[in-house]
């Protein structure tokens, strides 16, 4: 489910329409509704109730603070990359003592922040880190709780920027080197306390196979550290694809029951079904870290359409939202649909490139689409853009932040004020 889908010729999210809120907040506005986020995070915890487990959603998909309300409010711990998100969790309500803090390069600051704060673990990535955090800690006064995560070496079968459990990526441990180090940390480390262990192989997974093998690989590594460290948890990481063509069509039954096993993507159901038996006799505590899975089908940006250009070579439609406001085809080749607010009737299609105003060829939301007709003047959705959207959006060329907006049933709220022209200079000389 998704919450975006035509009524009576116009696109709604909810029981509210876009062009509603277009014309009341402009654009290029972000919209997401309340009712899939709730949804997916629930659908999510339900596949996982055979064994005992904690969603720790991945606050950099999506951080508006309303976003993380939401979620708290329904049981969700927090997985953060950085004393900001930290900040950000604890302003909305939710508590330190349900967040894990990953990432390969914690400052000084950020590791003091979230020892005093009381978080649930640090999960780190390499010795050097870890001896650091043995180190901080004990000028503190504190026992660093930790897990290192294990860089399983899986092919996740992604975009190359998005896959991190190979020895090329960054991210992790080998797995080879992990036992040692719990070792170390038993013998040399007095002020850490390894409770668990961490992997995350990469983002949008469209396949259960690297879940699959990555689980069974370190199934025997885990066991046997339960056995010598006690640890208390295994965090199986996020990844969760999810679909990002179709988008209207996927949202319905009939589009679900039309494909083939092979075509339907990865399911919730799915996930749980295949990984609940192999790790439920492990008397570990599971955690999933999902990010996009909870959050990137709940949005959509608006846009408006500004000009039509005729070149030689191509057609541009030129629009008010750019590459600063949603990066994720310049950055990883993303696919967004592109749909008019305003149902088309005719089926007629036009090969057309959505482009912004930004002076970069890369500022493109596709290129050669065929798109249905959409004139100057109207506005368009640029759909699943609910994760990876507005936390990637900058000021690039002194363009001001969009605003966002969340649905729940009838109700629109702002919940983040677009940005002024004042506010793009504040704290310059
Ligand atoms: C980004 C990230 C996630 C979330 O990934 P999704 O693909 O959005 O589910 C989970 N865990 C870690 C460590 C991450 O860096």
């Amino acid at each position: 489910m998704h919450g975006f889908s035509y009524k009576n010729g116009e696109l709604f999210c909810e029981d509210v329409s876009l062009q509603s809120l277009a014309e009341e907040h402009g654009t290029p506005l972000y919209v997401y509704s309340g009712g899939t986020i709730t949804d997916h995070f629930t659908r999510l915890d339900k596949a996982l109730s055979g064994v005992s487990h904690e969603v720790a959603y991945a606050v950099k998909a999506n951080s508006n603070l309303s976003v993380l309300r939401l979620l708290a409010s329904k049981g969700a711990g927090f997985d953060i990359v950085s004393g900001g998100e930290l900040f950000r969790v604890i302003k909305a309500g939710g508590d330190p003592a349900h967040c894990t803090f990953a990432g390969v390069g914690k400052t000084r600051e950020e590791i003091i922040y979230a020892l005093e704060k009381g978080i649930y673990s640090f999960n780190v990535e390499s010795e050097e880190e870890l001896r650091y955090l043995n180190e901080v800690a004990g000028e503190l006064g504190k026992i660093a709780p930790a897990a290192v995560r294990v860089n399983p070496n899986v092919d996740a079968k992604t975009h190359k920027y998005i896959s991190t459990g190979k020895s090329e990526n960054k991210f992790g441990v080998d797995f080879g080197r992990i036992a040692d180090l719990y070792d170390s940390a038993a013998a040399e480390m007095p002020n850490v306390k390894m409770r668990g262990l961490q992997m995350h192989i990469g983002s949008q997974l469209t396949s259960i196979d690297p879940f699959i093998e990555a689980v069974e690989k370190v199934i025997p590594l885990v066991t046997a550290l339960k056995a010598k460290h006690s640890i208390e948890f295994w965090s199986i990481g996020g990844g969760i694809g999810i679909v990002y063509q179709d988008s209207l069509a996927s949202g319905s039954p009939d589009w679900w029951s039309a494909k083939s096993d092979s075509e339907r993507p990865l399911t919730i159901e799915k996930y749980g079904e295949e990984l609940v038996p192999r790790i439920k006799d492990l008397g570990l505590k599971i955690l999933l870290e999902p990010g996009r899975y909870i959050v990137g089908n709940a949005g959509a940006l608006i846009t408006r359409c500004l000009y039509e250009k005729k070149g030689s070579a191509k057609t541009f439609r030129i629009v008010d939202a750019a590459m600063n406001d949603l990066i994720r085809p310049a950055l990883y080749e993303g696919h967004h649909d592109i749909v008019p607010l305003k149902e088309p009737t005719d089926g007629e299609l036009t090969k057309v490139d959505v482009v912004g105003p930004i002076c970069e060829s890369g500022d493109f939301f596709c290129q050669d689409r065929p798109l249905p007709d959409f004139r100057p003047g109207e506005n368009i959705a640029l759909m699943s853009a609910g994760a990876y959207g507005f936390t990637m959006a900058s000021n690039y060329n002194s363009r001001p932040l969009p605003a966002e907006i969340l649905v729940e049933g009838e109700d629109a709220t702002v919940i983040r004020k677009r940005q002024t022209l004042e506010d793009l200079i504040a704290g310059e000389l």
